[in-house]
């Protein structure tokens, strides 16, 4: 188990910068997601953290040592990739013992069994990989993972190639496996709902730099950059351009956003216009034509309560509003209310 520090850590390739100026600082025992759309440098990062790709600046500490030039194998960190790179050939428990072949000891085969068992795979032990089904080989990888007791446990969208159910199924065995044994973990995805049920604290990332760190609540509730506003919640929050100074709103605000179910049908309010609904279980999300544009409500039940073509009013709590600066960056404390005119 092992605090983990990132401090200006940097990839650079000959043409391009995959990850720059990343600081984060992760606690012994914490679980830790890092989510971010395709290509935005979360592999690039995890590959530097397991010793497998050589920083080009900044420095990796496991418990407050430089690990920067230590070699994969001796930092002792167990990966699992999405692809879960098993050995074809190998039997489960081969395929789980492989880790410590360098070091048998005798009770290396007791560990196996017990790691096994932990991800409840022990009924399958003799079985090749092609023997078994994806969330099975899922698990399998997991144990090899898990083997050598590693410093640090990370996972690369481990669930990305199993279908909705056994995603779900497995998100909780993960938590409850990294959270018996203690082990820090950084999980890489760009699902948030992954990021956001699995993590202590989720690491938001955007072309290779942190957008915001914090727990799931805080970057759904008060992101700090419009990029995170709308890469988090679903459906996404409403953004509205805002292209001309605005009573009321402070001028340096460029954009104003709003999610979806503080949106609401009112007396008074944005005049809006029914084009489209999606029933989404126990929620049916409306899309409107406005004068600022298409808007998205959220309203509770199973059943639509309008119809395309209906015209309605919408208003919203003015605390509610998220207003962005001409950078991206949130302005704190500011608010501002949609009315009949556009916004006061
Ligand atoms: P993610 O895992 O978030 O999808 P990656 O970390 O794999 O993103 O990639 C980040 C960026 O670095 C991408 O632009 C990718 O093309 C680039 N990259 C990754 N690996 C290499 C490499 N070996 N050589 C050159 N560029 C790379
Ligand atoms: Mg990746």
């Amino acid at each position: 188990m092992a605090q983990i520090e990132l401090k200006a850590l940097q990839k650079a390739w000959d043409d391009a910068v995959a990850v720059q100026d990343m600081n984060l600082t992760i606690q012994d025992g914490e679980f830790v997601a890092i989510l971010g759309p395709s290509g935005c440098g979360k592999s690039t990062t995890l590959l530097m953290l397991a010793g497998l790709y050589l920083p080009t600046g900044g420095d990796i500490l496991f418990d407050g040592t430089r690990v920067n030039e230590v070699e994969a194998r001796h930092r002792n960190v167990g990966i699992v990739f999405q692809s879960y790179a098993l050995y074809p050939n190998m039997s489960v428990l081969q395929n789980i013992l492989f880790p410590t072949r360098s070091q048998q000891t005798p009770d290396a085969e007791k560990r196996a069994r017990e790691m096994a068992e932990m991800v409840q795979i022990n009924q399958l032990l003799e079985r090749r990989p092609s023997q078994l089904s994806g969330g099975q080989q899922q698990r399998v990888a997991l144990a090899r993972a898990l083997i050598k007791r590693p410093n640090l446990l990370l996972l690369d969208e481990p669930l990305s190639n199993l279908d909705a159910t056994l995603r779900l199924t497995m998100r909780a065995e993960i938590r409850r496996i990294t959270r018996d044994l203690g082990v820090t973990t950084i999980l890489v995805t760009h699902d948030q709902l992954e990021a956001t049920t699995m993590a202590d604290r989720v690491v938001c990332m955007n072309a290779g730099r942190i957008e915001q760190i914090g727990r799931a609540e805080d970057l759904y509730l008060r992101p700090d950059t419009l990029f995170v506003a709308g890469f988090i919640g679903s459906p996404p929050m409403n953004l509205i351009s805002l292209p001309h100074p605005l009573i009321e709103v402070p001028s340096i605000a460029r954009t104003f956003g709003l999610r979806p179910e503080a949106l609401r049908p009112a007396e008074t309010g944005l005049p809006a216009q029914v084009t489209h609904f999606e029933p989404m279980g126990r929620e049916v999300l409306t899309t409107v034509q406005t004068p600022l544009g298409l808007l998205r409500f959220l309203e509770a039940g199973t059943q639509p309560r309008w119809q395309v073509g209906d015209s309605l009013h919408l208003t919203h709590a003015r605390d509610d509003a998220i207003l962005f600066d001409g950078t991206g960056a949130r302005i704190p404390n500011a608010t501002a209310l949609m009315t009949e005119q556009g916004y006061a």
